[in-house]
């Protein structure tokens, strides 16, 4: 799905970096090189990003509203 907004164990804000993350790794830049250089210093905050898997796209399809009864 979309990326948390904050870390679920420091509650640090982070989703405002996925973009420039996700922009960089599809580039062919190194995953840990992108996060030291966005300033992501912590492990519980890196493996927010590095475990992530962008699923919005495949899923947004199928999520319509239901008919009122
Ligand atoms: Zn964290």
């Amino acid at each position: 799905m979309i990326i948390p907004v904050r870390c679920f164990s420091c509650n640090s804000v982070i989703g405002h970096l996925w973009q420039r993350y996700a922009n960089g790794v599809a580039e062919g830049r190194d995953a840990g090189e992108m996060l030291d250089e966005l300033g992501v210093k912590r492990y519980c905050c890196r493996r927010m990003f590095v475990s992530h898997v962008e699923l919005i796209d495949s899923v947004a399809p199928f999520s319509v509203t239901r008919p009122q009864e």
